[in-house]
């Protein structure tokens, strides 16, 4: 992952962007740099429902709009599962942010997705051949019932999708370092996955087993026909790292929500990102 400041003139806003999503395609993964909230929610809180102000969440979530080409980034209500909604042109994102999705994909030019993750692994898919995209929101139960196969089984189904032209970003998550589980989540994962990924996946060194939520995604995204080097997964932790992610386990649910987004085709009216070297603000 790369870092990236968005800004224009008002505000500074941090994102990281993925080397193998390439630049027409604008999307990124947002960290807690580059808001207006305080507290438990400092500073780029974009979740509504966890107690945060509605003023600051709707500031923050207008930046992030911003950087996404200023035109509204589509959401569903995630519910861990694997269903997935197409947004066509002329869609009202209210009344697909009513639908039940973990997934959302689209072709329509410049228009962004996104979902909102803390812990949970962002995933942002470019088809380089047809510029649609999808952003999916895979923790272990939408990981366990298929979300990504899913939304790559829907892009074919919609927009004729190959997985040789897929390029995928897994975002910022918890790692295996911190994401324990408990024996009922081991079962659930070795009961739909190979006996080989069940051991790469499940780690036992520790007095209690701890899953590789990003690697068995990878894994799945191979098994789909995605080329390993059209896959970038970056090692951060959200649960390590406070200082610049929220972390709903670490935290105990009391924090905030960042989110991964993407555009189809090129958002020509919009200002461009910069490239930057230095690092994020810290909150
Ligand atoms: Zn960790």
């Amino acid at each position: 992952m790369n870092e990236a400041l968005f800004h224009d003139g008002e505000f500074l806003l941090p994102l990281l962007r993925s080397a193998v999503i390439p630049a027409e395609f604008r999307h990124g993964f947002t960290t807690r740099a580059g808001g207006v909230s305080e507290g438990d929610f400092a500073m780029l809180n974009l979740g509504g429902r966890w107690g945060d102000t509605p003023e600051a969440v709707a500031e923050n979530r207008r930046r992030v709009q911003r950087a996404a080409g200023d035109r509204p980034i589509t959401v569903g209500t995630q519910v861990h599962g694997a269903a997935v909604v197409c947004v066509r042109a002329g869609d009202d994102p209210a009344a697909i942010a009513a639908q039940q999705a973990d997934a959302l994909c689209t072709n329509v030019a410049g228009a962004p997705v996104g979902v909102y993750v803390a812990d949970c692994i962002p995933v942002l898919m470019a088809d380089v051949r047809t510029g649609a995209v999808a952003a999916v929101h895979a923790g272990w139960r939408g990981s366990v019932a298929g979300v990504v196969p899913a939304a790559i089984a829907r892009m074919a189904a919609e927009y004729g999708t190959q997985p040789a032209d897929l390029r995928v970003a897994l975002g910022p998550s918890i790692g295996v370092c911190c994401f324990e589980v408990g024996e009922e989540v081991v079962e659930a994962v070795t009961a739909v996955v190979s006996d080989a990924v069940a051991k790469r996946v499940v780690r036992r060194e520790l007095a209690k087993p701890h899953v590789d939520l990003k690697l068995l995604n990878w894994l799945l995204l191979e098994g789909a026909g995605v080329a390993p080097e059209h896959i970038d997964a970056g090692p951060e932790c959200t649960s390590c790292d406070r200082a610049r992610f929220f972390s709903y386990r670490r935290d105990a649910g009391r924090t905030g929500q960042m989110m991964g987004f993407i555009a189809a085709g090129v958002a020509a009216s919009a200002p461009p990102l910069l490239e930057a070297t230095a690092s994020p603000t810290s909150p």
